[in-house]
């Protein structure tokens, strides 16, 4: 019997790394004959959110856990992205016998996971890149270095905006977190990891040519001979794996088309205790429809249910201001925790989205042609909250007050534009057409699925098989 070829898919613990690797696994078992092993490193114990997207996968995909790594007390106070990093170097061993004991064509690594890049070479299997953000960040990740060799002091300091080839123009103190300070050990491993991305034969990048051309046509013009990049999004993540019932999604049914403000701050974010009071009093204030995903604040970190399999329930929302659920019973719902995103942005109750800018919520958005409000937490999601904004013009961006905090005003302000304002009709019919170009990128003959077709057969013709 003819054998297919077996894909490696390294992924990195978080649900925003974990959806799209899923997903982009499932498009490639789908359209195209090749066999997918998902390898998942765990921090701790897998979150039941993982546990529920890896039992839905098709029995066409193959899913190995790695042991579960345990990082020393002092480890887990350091951001996310060190714990994550952490895990997979750590988790590099076992990866390592997984590689050894199959005949693998081609291995595709997340970027945390970018080390691992190292064995793939070592046992002559093609190495590969799965990008999970934009092709805006990936072109501030190729030029880090550069960056760092030319200039001396903390990029949120320089007076003039960065222009990195073909992106918009961006002030210092929105580029990635990691960059931020460049005495920390979040910086020091991504200097290190974006030179490790030249070990990658390809990288598969979550965009798409109608969405970030100019930024990719760039990328292309000063890489390409060495380094393909298929750009293979908008990745559709979670419609498939979230068919469950839910109290939101019937909540929705009975609200008027379009009225409702959905909003989430991913699988991670995290507001202070100051800045959900305002949320919430703003939410009120603006008298617009909404459904809200409340975390447990935390004053110290803005990814702090990362760290958490946090399941809140309707009676630990004490730190809401007082007597809020009950005044805006008629308004809206909250939700403890975690809704299925991807179908409440699919209803057609829903006409707004006030979101962290994660890339995944961003192209979920995109796929519904929903506007959104950015207001980006950690992370990538400054740069995505520019793209958006003053690039793409398909999101309102509230200011923050001289306390850090954007206030109940503004908030009330900015929801109001976005659901009923001339300034919403504006990002709304921008968000149309970028939605009516995603549907044509991933048509039959569209540019993305042209790239995952060109990628499928570099695979399928690999010499090692
Ligand atoms: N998500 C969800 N329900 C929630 C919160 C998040 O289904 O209540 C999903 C969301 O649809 C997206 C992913 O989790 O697919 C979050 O990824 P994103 O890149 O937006 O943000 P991150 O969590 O990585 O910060």
């Amino acid at each position: 019997m003819e054998q297919k070829p077996h894909i490696a898919i390294l992924a990195s613990p978080g649900m925003g790394h974990l959806i799209p690797l899923v997903e982009f696994a499932k498009l490639l078992v789908h359209h195209h004959d090749l066999h997918i092993t998902c390898i998942i490193p765990v921090l701790g114990s897998p979150s039941k959110a993982m546990k529920a997207v890896l039992q839905a996968l098709p029995t066409t995909i193959d899913h190995v856990f790695l042991p579960p790594m345990i990082l020393e007390e002092e480890i887990k106070g350091l951001k996310f992205e060190v714990q994550t990093i952490l895990t997979l170097t750590r988790s590099l061993p076992p990866l390592r016998d997984v590689l050894i004991s199959t005949r693998f064509s081609a291995f595709v690594v997340d970027p945390f996971g970018i080390d691992a890049l190292d064995i793939a070479k070592e046992l002559n299997i093609s190495p590969y890149i799965f990008f999970h953000a934009n092709a805006f960040t990936l072109s501030l990740v190729f030029h880090l270095t550069k960056l760092d060799e030319t200039i001396s002091c903390e990029y949120r300091d320089l007076p003039e905006p960065l222009k990195l080839p073909g992106c918009i123009p961006i002030h210092g103190r929105d580029l990635m977190e990691p960059v931020q300070d460049r005495t920390s050990e979040s910086h020091k491993m991504i200097l290190h990891s974006a030179k490790q991305f030249r070990l990658a034969e390809g990288i598969i990048i979550n965009t798409f040519m109608e969405l970030e051309g100019s930024a990719i046509k760039a990328l292309l013009d000063e890489e390409a001979k060495n380094l393909p990049l298929y750009p293979v999004g908008p990745i559709q993540s979670g419609l498939s794996n979230q068919v469950e019932e839910s109290d939101c999604l019937r909540w929705l049914d009975n609200q008027p088309h379009g009225c409702v403000l959905f909003v989430c701050f991913g699988s991670g974010g995290t507001l202070s205790y100051d800045q959900t009071n305002e949320l919430a009093l703003g939410l009120e204030l603006s008298g617009q429809k909404f459904l809200w995903v409340v975390r447990t604040p935390n004053n110290e970190s803005a990814d702090a249910t990362y760290h958490s399999d946090q399941t809140l329930d309707n009676n630990t929302l004490a730190f809401l201001p007082k007597g809020f659920v009950e005044r805006t019973k008629w308004q809206g719902l909250v939700v403890p925790s975690w809704v299925p995103q991807a179908q409440v942005l699919s209803h057609g109750s829903t006409g707004g989205f006030l979101s962290h800018c994660g890339w995944n919520s961003i192209l979920e958005s995109i796929m519904q042609g929903i506007p959104l409000i950015a207001w980006p937490l950690y992370a990538e999601q400054k740069m995505n909250a520019v793209l958006l904004a003053e690039d793409v013009k398909v999101a309102l961006r509230p200011k923050t007050n001289k306390n850090g905090l954007i206030d109940r005003e503004e908030i009330a302000k900015v929801v109001k534009r976005l659901m009923v304002g001339e300034g919403g009709k504006k990002v709304r019919n921008r968000m149309k057409d970028i939605k009516i170009a995603a549907e044509k990128a991933l048509s039959a003959d569209g540019s993305s699925t042209m790239a995952l077709s060109e990628l499928a057969s570099q695979w399928t013709n690999h010499p090692g098989f």
